[in-house]
């Protein structure tokens, strides 16, 4: 058989990243994809890694000292709230928030010194925490760490960003919005019918950065149809952009039936963004792709999902 060229990141450091007392993002959601993985037979077709931790100063790469000593004593506490009330203290989110963002790192290390052309960790993708604050259920955007840690330690300027989660990825969208070289495609419900409220058409980046990102807000019960439909844009933007390095952050919440949100594509919209993103990592990025889970509350949709992901980046083309 021939040598697997893809990773994954599970285990229970990543699994202990979850809220309790019903809270939509509980800590069930990395089983509940392992278990399908399994049922499938796809981690036979994938090198397994262990989560691993970030140290403090990769994680500042993006966020500030101020935010992550601030994360550190709630996560001691377990008690309050890191932001205005969604997203909730508990004890050790330091430690499980660490490990989300340190294997996200460790899938970047791997990617780039070729030992795998591709990754994806489940339990990553917490794209709304903004540089000096937490929101939305995400305590470190492990997405703007990644992007600086490229930028930083292999320097790779030109990194692609594709969000297809039902909400907007303003962690990401903002913290970079006035950078020239940050890559930047999010399809999602339309601001003016979901949190975050952002992420309108006419978003294109600021300053020396205007007109270099592409937001593609979505009706709400848009389906299948309706992603075929733009996702092309997605495709041809990518195209005239030349990426050097791709992830993919693809929330399981866009699909129908998910209990936060009001989107309808099915998983097929998934396996098509990730198919169509492989092609191209390999046709600009000498391969190099991460996928990252994002959001997602229906347990049967995170599934099917993220296997679906999967699947399209250890299929033979
Ligand atoms: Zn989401």
């Amino acid at each position: 058989m021939a040598q697997t060229e893809t990773c994954i990141y599970l285990g229970q450091e990543l699994a202990d990243y979850g809220f309790k007392d019903g809270h939509p993002l509980g800590p069930q959601r990395h089983d509940v994809f392992q278990a399908e993985l399994i049922r499938l037979g796809l981690d036979r077709q994938l090198a397994i890694q262990k989560p691993v931790t970030a140290s403090t100063d990769r994680i500042e790469l993006f966020h500030t000292a101020d935010y992550v000593d601030k994360v550190r004593d709630y996560s001691r506490s377990g008690q309050g709230y890191l932001d205005q009330g969604d997203t909730p203290a508990f004890t050790g989110m330091f430690e499980a928030a660490s490990h989300v963002a340190g294997s996200v790192t460790d899938a970047v290390d791997r990617i780039m010194k070729g030992q795998f052309r591709r990754a994806f960790s489940p339990i990553a993708g917490l794209h709304h925490a903004r540089r000096h604050v937490a929101a939305g259920f995400c305590v470190f955007n492990d997405c703007g760490i990644a992007i600086e840690y490229l930028r930083q330690r292999y320097g790779i300027r030109r990194v692609a960003y594709i969000d297809i989660d039902a909400h907007h990825g303003d962690g990401v969208f903002y913290s970079f919005e006035d950078d020239p070289d940050l890559i930047f495609a999010d399809i999602h419900q339309d601001g003016r019918t979901l949190y975050p409220g952002t992420g309108f058409a006419g978003e294109t980046g600021i300053g020396a950065a205007e007109g270099t990102k592409l937001n593609l807000p979505v009706a709400p019960f848009s389906d299948d149809a309706v992603f075929e439909e733009v996702w092309p844009v997605v495709e041809d933007y990518l195209r005239r952009q030349e990426p050097e390095f791709i992830l993919l952050q693809c929330g399981a919440d866009s699909i129908k039936g998910d209990p936060i949100t009001n989107m309808e594509f099915s998983p097929a919209a998934h396996a098509h963004a990730a198919s169509s993103l492989r092609r191209l990592a390999d046709e600009y990025c000498d391969g190099r792709m991460l996928g990252m889970g994002g959001g997602g509350y229906n347990h049967d949709n995170i599934a099917r999902a993220w296997t679906a992901v999967v699947d399209a980046m250890v299929k033979p083309l």
